[in-house]
């Protein structure tokens, strides 16, 4: 395995499956996180308040090579962070595998992860 994650990758901004725009990177440095955030950009008070025991939020930091999440261990320091943050994405889209035996959902010409956007 390779020990060091680039991390000049920085976050990715993919679709994801229910529609929403997301930021995924692997955060840390050495138990690196496979993190899925909203792309919504929140300030550390806003993202605090969304904050649950598996949801965390993340400190985003603009670097030159684009958008990089961190730990927001800035909730810790007494100064409150400035910079903007994001919340753990919580996926809207049904699970695949949690589909009910026996109901089959209609077959459409729309494939999944491209639903129309209200
Ligand atoms: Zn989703």
């Amino acid at each position: 395995m390779n020990r060091r994650p680039s991390s000049s990758g920085g976050a990715r901004r993919v679709r994801c499956r229910c529609g929403r725009t997301v930021l995924r990177q692997l955060v840390g440095n050495r138990a690196a996180l496979d993190v899925t955030a909203d792309a919504d950009q929140l300030t550390p008070a806003e993202a605090a308040a969304l904050r649950e025991p598996n949801r965390l939020d993340w400190c985003l930091r603009t670097t030159k090579a684009g958008l990089d999440l961190r730990w927001a261990d800035c909730h810790r320091r007494e100064a409150e962070c400035t910079r903007p943050h994001v919340i753990d994405h919580q996926c809207t889209a049904p699970p695949a595998a949690a589909m009910p035996q026996g109901r089959r959902p209609r077959t459409t010409s729309v494939p999944e992860g491209q639903l129309t956007l209200g």
